[in-house]
C-alpha cells in the first residue's frame, strides 16, 4: 500500500460526508482528488464540534469578540474550545501534515467566518479548531484547495528538516 506512506489529512467530517453539521446534514465533497485521498484511507475526519460536546442538530453558534455565543445568545466557547483541543490531539496522534476543513465554519473555517449578528454575513477571521491547528503548525486548507493540501501532505518529510 504504497498511499498510506504518504502524510495523512485531517478533515472535516461533514466534507467526509457525515452528517454532523448544526442542521443535520452534511456537506460532502465530490472532487475526484478527494475521493482518491478517502479511498487510500489517507484521510481522518473529525467534527470539533461533536468533539466538544455538542449534539447533533445543534443550534448554530458564531465567534462574536473572540467568544462564541449560539444562536440563543449562550457562550458556547468552551465546547469549541475543547472540540478544538481533542481535534489537535487526533491530528498529533494520527501524524497529520495538513487539513482541509470546511470554509466559513466558526469551527472549521479558516479564511472567512460569519459576522457574529446571524446574518449570514461573512468576515477575515478563522475558526476556533483551524486557528489551534494553525498554530500548532498545521496547515489548513479549505475545500476548494484539496490539489495545495495533498502536494503538501505528499512531501517527502525528509527533506523538510530545519
Ligand atoms: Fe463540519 Fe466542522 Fe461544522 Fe463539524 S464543526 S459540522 S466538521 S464544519
Amino acid at each position: 500500500m504504497p498511499h498510506k506512506s504518504k502524510g495523512k489529512i485531517l478533515v472535516s467530517a461533514c466534507l467526509y460526508g457525515y452528517c454532523c453539521k448544526y442542521d443535520g446534514g452534511n456537506n460532502i465533497l465530490k472532487s475526484p482528488l478527494f475521493q482518491v485521498l478517502k479511498n487510500t484511507g489517507r484521510l481522518v475526519p473529525v467534527c470539533p464540534e461533536e468533539l466538544g460536546g455538542l449534539s447533533t442538530p445543534r443550534i448554530p453558534s458564531e465567534i462574536k469578540d473572540g467568544k462564541v455565543y449560539n444562536k440563543e445568545g449562550e457562550d458556547v466557547t468552551a465546547f469549541f474550545e475543547k472540540g478544538a483541543q481533542k481535534a489537535l490531539e487526533i491530528a498529533k496522534k494520527e501524524g497529520v501534515r495538513v487539513a482541509i476543513l470546511k470554509q466559513g465554519s466558526p469551527s472549521c473555517g479558516s479564511k472567512r467566518i460569519c459576522d457574529g449578528t446571524f446574518s449570514g454575513t461573512k468576515i477575515s477571521g478563522e475558526g476556533i479548531t483551524a486557528r489551534k491547528l494553525i498554530e500548532n503548525g498545521i496547515p489548513v486548507f479549505d475545500e476548494t484547495e484539496v490539489h495545495l493540501a495533498k502536494v503538501l501532505a505528499d512531501g517527502d518529510p525528509h527533506n523538510h528538516h530545519h
